[in-house]
């Protein structure tokens, strides 16, 4: 059935479900969806109504039996908070420039760079700093190591990098896909609505996700330390030594760190309280289920005897054979260096991040539909959320007061001020102190 875009913003953009993912543009044969400057999708030009971009699109309707058939071969287990999983690993590459530039421990762009050094891939879809505004985010089709190495590090905010799949489709050869779950949910899509485009993806890399910020979040952060947008010579999401925090590099190569943002403990994110895109509360995959390998924070002090002593590296669970023979293959060739951790073992931090994001998604369900208004379609039932839900997801309430302009700038005065210093330096020592935690 001819589907023009107005259909997707009807029953996407417009509904308030719309992931800001980019497949939509990504997908468009015509090429002709552009983003506004909150990263929602608009028509540039002349729609040729083939429903590509609705077909693709992850944000009212993802069939997570279906992705389970297709994908994994198996049955979707709702109560399975890891999703679909072969082997978790945990690792880093064997050069200690890219481990110690990653946000974990730069397995990912380790891989990558093995992948395309190997010429096992032709190029990579990363997320990197705006060549114009280092400041900001933007997709970047990476096909030398160099373009690899600059786009380390985890983005936290909302970037629609899926639109580089126009490059794609303009290019030969095979390519792995560096993305967040609801980017994963819609490149899935892309197997059925345009096989040969999805033919030339190599590999899909998730990333574990908690929520993305929308895109004022670290910039609002910025000015309220006094930084000036134009003194920007790099932002970092996780800068300052692992496991890091929002911190700038100026042009004068001075540094601000912004790490006040966990001044309530890391439990309580508050940028994502006060900035987190609201599709993002309705979302239940907070490990990637669907990527061939999916990759997220090791917290060594999780784990009992030599694991403990793993620090600085990344957690990776596989899914699929394809991604068992990349780690296979990058180990046999002495590019990274793995350790498989027995059963199924994903750190007790991640799994309460699965089930918190759970909560979180259930209590906004219910919420909107008490107003009537439109939720995803994830083809099984999401429980109703319970008075214990509500009383978990409680900071998001408070802190979601907030969230209007004059809000956010009381919230972040009080973060920036010295009362926001020493709530900070408190949860340092708290993390110390209960988590034998100790950063390099
Ligand atoms: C929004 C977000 C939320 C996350 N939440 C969690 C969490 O709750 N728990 C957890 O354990 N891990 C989380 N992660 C994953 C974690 O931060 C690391 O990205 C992961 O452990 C890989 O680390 P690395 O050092 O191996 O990756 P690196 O070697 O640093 O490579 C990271 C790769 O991811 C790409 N990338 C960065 N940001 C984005 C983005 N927004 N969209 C698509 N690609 C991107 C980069 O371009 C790079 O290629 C999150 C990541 C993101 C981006």
């Amino acid at each position: 059935m001819k589907k023009h875009f107005s259909e997707l913003h009807d029953t996407v953009i417009a509904q308030g479900l719309c992931a800001r993912c980019g497949v939509c543009a990504g997908i468009c044969p015509a090429g002709v969806i552009d983003f506004n400057a909150e990263y929602f999708p608009v028509l540039k030009g002349e729609c040729i109504s083939c429903g590509f971009c609705s077909r693709c699109c992850p944000g009212a309707d993802v069939n997570f039996p279906a992705l389970s058939r297709a994908v994994n071969d198996t049955r979707y287990d709702p109560g399975d908070l890891e999703g679909y999983t072969e082997n978790n690993f945990v690792g880093h590459p064997l050069d200690n420039e890219v481990r110690y530039a990653g946000a974990s421990g730069g397995l990912v762009t380790g891989l990558l760079t093995y992948l395309l050094e190997t010429g096992k891939i032709d190029g990579a879809v990363v997320v990197g700093p705006d060549p114009d505004h280092p400041y900001r985010t933007k997709g970047v089709l990476a096909t030398t190591v160099e373009d690899i190495k600059k786009a380390a590090q985890s983005k936290y905010c909302v970037t629609p990098s899926m639109e580089v799949l126009q490059k794609i489709r303009k290019k030969k050869g095979k390519f792995a896909i560096v993305a967040l779950p609801c980017q994963i949910h819609g490149l899935r899509k892309i197997a059925e609505v345009d096989p040969k485009l999805s033919g030339k993806i190599a590999c899909i890399f998730g990333l574990y996700c908690t929520c993305t910020m929308n895109p004022e979040g670290h910039l609002e952060a910025m000015q309220a330390a006094g930084v000036k947008k134009e003194d920007v010579a790099r932002f970092d999401f996780r800068g300052g030594g692992w496991p890091g925090g929002m911190h700038v590099v100026n042009k004068n190569k001075s540094t601000t760190a912004l790490h006040v943002q966990e001044a309530f403990g890391t439990v309580i994110n508050v940028m994502f309280r006060l900035f987190g895109a609201k599709r993002c509360y309705l979302c239940i995959d907070g490990l990637a289920e669907y990527a061939d390998l999916s990759f997220g924070d090791f917290w060594a002090f999780d784990y009992p005897d030599e694991y403990s002593k793993l620090e600085r590296c990344t957690l990776v669970s596989q899914r699929t054979p394809q991604g068992l023979k990349i780690l296979r293959d990058a180990e046999a060739d002495g590019a990274v260096i793995l350790h498989h951790l027995p059963g199924k073992r994903v750190s007790k931090r991640i799994l309460a991040m699965v089930q918190a994001k759970r909560t979180r998604a259930r209590v906004y369900f219910r919420a909107r539909k008490r107003k009537n208004q439109l939720v995803p379609d994830y083809h099984f039932p999401i429980p109703d959320a319970t008075f214990h839900d509500k009383k978990k997801n409680v900071s998001y309430a408070l802190l979601g007061k907030f969230r209007g302009p004059l809000g956010r700038k009381i919230i972040m005065a009080i973060l920036f001020s010295p009362i926001g210093s020493f709530l900070h330096k408190l949860n340092r020592k708290r993390q110390k102190t209960f988590s034998d935690y100790h950063d390099n």
